[in-house]
């Protein structure tokens, strides 16, 4: 029999090292390119909510991570300017681990099954034949519209109302959230129209909220660990499709759903998951790549269509600043609204 294709995956993230993993459980010889070094903090909101649980369990990962120190959450409240709703219930728990646990465990439990890691340096030959890009979040090339930038920083001694509290602003949005060691994530989307550099250095101040608002008063007694403070500028946040792709993509390489939604860490496990068996069986010269390549984007495509677009407009409508008083006065009122929102982006 001829021996397995070897596999390269460029970038160790929640989406290169889930498939890396997987794939080591099948046998198929791999090398993960990461550019960083590990743990490192990432920009992140640490809560993983959506199907991709599901692939932690059938991958065996869940007790794992729950031993480097997850914490669920079962509860959310929002919070705009000058409205707020009472902690609800999550339809359903979420999963909160810092990045900087999840991707070490992962990483460590990848070479524990046999996987090479590559640390310390980023991949720049061509994508040919054998290599899958799951290099994260595309830069945002177009100057001319408003882009975001990304913030996140930990902290501790800060009391929440419910496990996710969302603080919605006229700049953008800061979730907060328990997770590991006592600590709280505190991870904001803002907003920035081209033309105006720099507004990411005065990061602590934005992620403060502004004076007056209910996520000042919540920070007010926060002890930030500066050391895990990170910032990303310049997300794009057009949906893009796997089939417009010329690489075998995972992860935010194929599209990044708004952040908002807190599903984008199950988007990068579940199409790490899809692309399995595709890769499995090409790697067993049972299929081309090509073959490989289009079951991939057309899974991942069917699956992540519907979600992606009410995330579309769950976040325009969520940052537009007139609507958000509103939107959170109705979600006080009846469950209704977050429901339905909460369920149809996972
Ligand atoms: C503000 C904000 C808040 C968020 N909050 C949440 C949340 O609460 N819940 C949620 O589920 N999702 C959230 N997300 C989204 C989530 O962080 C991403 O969807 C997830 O990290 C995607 O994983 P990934 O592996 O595709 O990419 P990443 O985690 O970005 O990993 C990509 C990796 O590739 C490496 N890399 C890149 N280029 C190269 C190269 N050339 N060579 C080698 N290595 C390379 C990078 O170093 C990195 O380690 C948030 C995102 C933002 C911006």
């Amino acid at each position: 029999m001829a021996a397995a294709k070897p596999i390269t995956i460029v970038g160790g993230g929640l989406a290169g090292l889930t498939l890396g993993i997987g794939l080591r459980q099948r046998a198929v010889p791999v090398v993960i390119c990461e550019a960083g070094n590990y743990p490192r903090h990432r920009v992140c909101g640490e809560f993983i909510s959506g199907r991709g649980q599901a692939t932690l369990a059938r991958l065996g990962l869940l007790e794992l991570i729950k031993h480097a120190g997850a914490v669920t959450a079962q509860s959310a409240a929002f919070f705009s300017q000058t409205k707020s709703t009472a902690s609800r219930p999550l339809p359903s728990p979420a999963i909160c681990l810092s990045r900087y646990n999840l991707d070490a465990v992962l990483a460590k439990k990848f070479r524990e099954l046999g996987g090479e890691m590559v640390e310390g340096g980023r991949f720049t030959k061509d994508f040919s034949e054998g290599i899958i890009r799951a290099t994260g979040r595309r830069a945002e090339a177009d100057v001319n519209e408003a882009r975001w930038f990304g913030l996140k920083i930990h902290a501790r001694n800060v009391s929440l109302a419910a496990d996710l509290e969302m603080h919605v602003s006229p700049r953008g949005y800061v979730g907060l959230c328990k997770i590991n060691d006592g600590e709280v994530n505190v991870c904001g989307l803002f907003r920035k129209q081209s033309g105006q550099a720099g507004e990411a250095k005065n990061g602590c101040d934005l992620l403060r909220g502004q004076p007056g608002s209910p996520l000042q008063e919540r920070l007010g007694g926060a002890e930030f660990d500066e050391d895990s403070f990170c910032a990303i500028a310049g997300i794009s946040l057009r949906p893009q499709q796997a089939a417009s792709r010329a690489e075998i993509c995972v992860g935010d390489a194929i599209t990044m759903i708004p952040p908002v939604t807190g599903n984008g860490m199950s988007m990068a496990l579940e199409s790490a998951e899809i692309a399995m068996a595709p890769l499995t069986a090409w790697s067993g010269d049972k299929v081309s790549w090509n073959e490989a390549a289009q079951k991939i984007a057309s899974d991942c495509d069917a699956t992540f269509a519907r979600r992606l677009a009410w995330a579309k407009w769950l976040q325009r409508l969520m940052l537009t600043p007139a609507l958000q008083n509103p939107l959170v006065a109705l979600a006080a009122r009846s469950d209704w609204f977050w429901r339905l929102a909460f369920e149809r982006t996972r």
